[in-house]
């Protein structure tokens, strides 16, 4: 990667991440959310959470138009993507070849393979802000402030009570009173910067900043996150299966999207089925997933290197010597994410100053069985691309080795290895930096009412109190977060019974 770094960027937007993200709409399965009450979350188990994302989606997806186990009347609109390439039918049929069933994945059924259920609302992206925001714009208790940085929550040290927020707005700045409660949401990232600005966080760090200190907790010692990796491109001896930006990029296409929500235009970057493997190097017992694939219809050479591979903070010689060779063929990807990673991230501040960024340590693969669990997965694609679906295309593993990993005997342990901490890509789900947890929990931030311990009229609402990692991309529990604590907070102020 440039500079030996992964991006992580954020949705600097009304609608956060959920305005540049791939769209991918999954919740978490029912092990995850149940797991999460048992270590003392109280009011988390799946029983519990599931009517908040049945509240908010507003599902129109083919045959599953009865299923108890989607919503129909909320907000937030949820699709099969309207384009599918012939690949995606291959992922599918080699995964029924492999024995994978076709489920539901946002169902208590979940363990197999499918299309992808979407964000989207006719081909279209449908960010957090139009699903709530955008028809409720003009509500008299909503003020909308953009281009807007919360730079501190204000706390009054005698009483640790949190009584509004400072903010910087073209230059100046402001403060805002609350007069019930504040509520921190500014993403895994934002929020634990905000509290320990804010003097919540790890004593003797904040003390390093001389932060006046109101609560010792361990704001962003905790951090996990989901990675991919996204260079194991195979070759196909067939045309027009794969989404080539130049040869997609008509004036046909572009119409098809904007009229009528189809065509290429409309895909998730070639993202189009899923499936949920448990690799030999799982310990669980049953079926619980320890891999997610990503079926695609395009690999880092299909857009030039113009999109993806800049998006991701590719390194250039790496483009040049490995996959600028595949931009005159079809060649496409299978991507995974390693679902439950043992290795642990945190984020420190960088300075007292706001607007500095905080240190992000993702720490990725620095626990061995991560690294065995991602070679598994590799493998696992290779296999289920060398199955018949596939091979009526012609589909071929791409073998030309990484420059920076020669030495190695391709498709070894070794080699893998070296590779994936080469292109090491996150799906940004970083959470867990607010944790939640129960009073007993010494790495907890929120309690399961998402309050923060010690401080008054302090709650975090947002991906960053999700406390383990959980079988999904984090927008939708971020938005079912959304929804729990909106009814957390009614309840505390006796607006319902
Ligand atoms: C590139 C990318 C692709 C992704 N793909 C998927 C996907 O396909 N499916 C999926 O489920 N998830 C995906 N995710 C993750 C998902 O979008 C996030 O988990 C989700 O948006 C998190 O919601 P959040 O509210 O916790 O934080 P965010 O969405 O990051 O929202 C935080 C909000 O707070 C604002 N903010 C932050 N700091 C301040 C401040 N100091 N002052 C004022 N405002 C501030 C930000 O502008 C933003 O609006 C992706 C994320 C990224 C970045």
């Amino acid at each position: 990667m440039e500079g030996g770094r992964c991006f992580w960027p954020r949705g600097k937007a009304v609608g956060g991440s959920s305005v540049i993200n791939y769209m991918i709409y999954t919740r978490g399965i029912p092990t995850d959310w149940d797991r999460i009450a048992a270590e003392g979350n109280y009011g988390w188990s799946y029983q519990e959470i599931l009517p908040y994302y049945l509240k908010s989606e507003r599902a129109n997806l083919k045959r599953l138009q009865n299923s108890p186990w989607h919503g129909r009347d909320g907000e937030l609109a949820v699709e099969y993507v309207p384009f599918r390439s012939k690949l995606s039918k291959a992922f599918l049929d080699a995964g029924k070849y492999l024995g994978h069933r076709r489920v539901d994945y946002n169902s208590p059924d979940y363990f197999g393979f499918s299309y992808i259920q979407a964000t989207m609302s006719k081909g279209h992206r449908w960010s957090s802000a139009k699903a709530f925001l955008h028809s409720k714009k003009k509500r008299k208790n909503l003020h909308i402030l953009h281009s807007t940085r919360a730079t501190k929550v204000l706390i009054d040290p005698a009483t640790k009570t949190a009584y509004g927020v400072e903010f910087q707005r073209n230059g100046r700045v402001y403060q805002i009173k609350a007069k019930k409660e504040v509520i921190l949401s500014a993403g895994p990232i934002e929020s634990p910067h905000l509290l320990m600005l804010s003097g919540i966080g790890p004593k003797e760090h904040l003390e390093s900043f001389d932060i006046p200190v109101v609560q010792d907790l361990r704001v962003g010692e905790t951090l996990y996150d989901h990675i991919t990796f996204p260079a194991l491109p195979f070759i196909l001896n067939t045309t027009r299966l794969t989404i080539i930006e130049r040869r997609e990029s008509t004036i046909e296409n572009f119409v098809k999207f904007s009229q009528y929500g189809d065509g290429p235009m409309s895909s998730l970057a070639g993202v189009e089925t899923i499936g949920y493997i448990k690799t030999n190097e799982s310990d669980e017992l049953g079926d619980l997933p320890d891999v997610e694939l990503l079926g695609g219809c395009a690999s880092l050479a299909s857009d030039e290197g113009n999109i993806v591979a800049k998006g991701i903070h590719l390194a250039d010689w790496l483009y040049r010597d490995t996959f600028k060779p595949l931009e005159n063929l079809e060649s496409f990807s299978i991507l995974f994410m390693l679902l439950h990673p043992k290795s642990k991230g945190h984020l420190k501040l960088r300075s007292r100053n706001p607007f500095d960024y905080p240190k992000l340590y993702g720490n990725y693969l620095t626990h061995p069985k991560d690294v065995a669990t991602v070679i598994a997965a590799i493998r696992y694609i290779i296999k289920l691309v060398d199955t018949p679906p596939f091979q009526k295309y012609g589909a071929k593993l791409h073998t030309k080795k990484f420059p920076n990993c020669v030495q190695y005997e391709f498709g070894s342990d070794n080699y893998w290895e070296c590779a994936i901490r080469t292109v090491t890509s996150t799906l940004h789900h970083q959470i867990a930096t607010c944790k939640m947890g129960p009073a007993w929990d010494p790495d907890a931030v929120v309690d399961p009412e998402l309050r923060v311990y010690g401080v008054n009229n302090l709650r975090v609402v947002d991906s960053s109190v999700i406390p383990r990692t959980i079988v999904a991309h984090t927008n939708a529990p971020a938005i079912m977060i959304g929804e729990k604590a909106a009814d957390m907070i009614k309840r505390s102020w006796g607006m319902v019974s």
